[in-house]
């Protein structure tokens, strides 16, 4: 199972409703509680209702950026963030989704009414998974339907340690993950445990903390 599968899959089944943004006609962004309905490990389905503003934010703007959580609080919380471009499928789908979603029923109750939904698939794009539930935090990144030189391939982030490092442990004394390792110098930072705090930066005198 590849990474975007595997998050993806937790996003469908464990969390479903998330937290979209889109872009309006004057450039300024707008969220929206949108399901999502499916995956197939490499990109996410969703639909909307044709009558509203946001099936016009997707085509006008057809790239979007979501968020999803699932905890009882913030100390238990897993977040998957996912941001990538958007594009319509039509109405064909819409049956499949609806027997994967039975609940949709509830709310488009007949074919008539159904008629309005369309779906959208993001279908390249890159997303991020935190886990504040875990001791250290766990994160990670990940690409999906990119073909690796796209202008939506992962965005790396986070921070390294360069050859000036001297080993002076002053980045270890502020980490408030224990996410740098002392085995060698260079220190090493564990990005999938690292909170991007930029403390170990800040605090080092010899320059050797880079900011990706
Ligand atoms: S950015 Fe923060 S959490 Fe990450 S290694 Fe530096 S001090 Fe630790
Ligand atoms: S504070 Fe800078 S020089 Fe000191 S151990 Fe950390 S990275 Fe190396």
């Amino acid at each position: 199972m590849s990474e975007s599968e595997k998050y993806f899959r937790y996003l469908v089944d464990e969390i479903h409703t998330t937290i979209m943004a889109t872009i309006d006609e004057t450039g300024l962004p707008v969220t929206a509680a949108i399901d999502m309905m499916d995956t197939d490990g490499e990109s996410l389905y969703f639909l909307t209702a044709k009558g509203k503003s946001l099936y016009d934010r997707l085509l006008s703007k057809p790239f979007v950026s979501l968020t999803a959580l699932k905890g009882e609080d913030t100390m238990s919380s897993k977040a998957l963030t996912v941001r990538g471009s958007v594009r319509e499928l039509g109405h064909e789908l819409i049956p499949e989704l609806f027997e994967k979603n039975p609940y949709m029923k509830n709310i488009y109750p007949t074919e008539e009414s159904m008629r309005a939904l369309t779906a959208f698939q993001i279908y390249k794009g890159s997303g991020e998974w935190f886990d504040l539930s875990k001791r250290p935090i766990e994160r990670a990144s990940f690409d999906f339907g990119t073909d690796g030189d796209d202008e939506t391939e992962l965005r790396k982030e986070g921070y390294v340690i360069n050859d000036k490092c001297i080993g002076c442990g002053s980045c270890v004394a502020v980490c408030p993950q224990n996410c740098i390792s002392t085995d060698s110098i260079p220190f090493d930072i564990h990005a999938s445990h690292c909170l991007y705090c930029g403390n170990c930066m800040n605090a080092c005198p010899a320059g050797a903390v880079d900011r990706r």
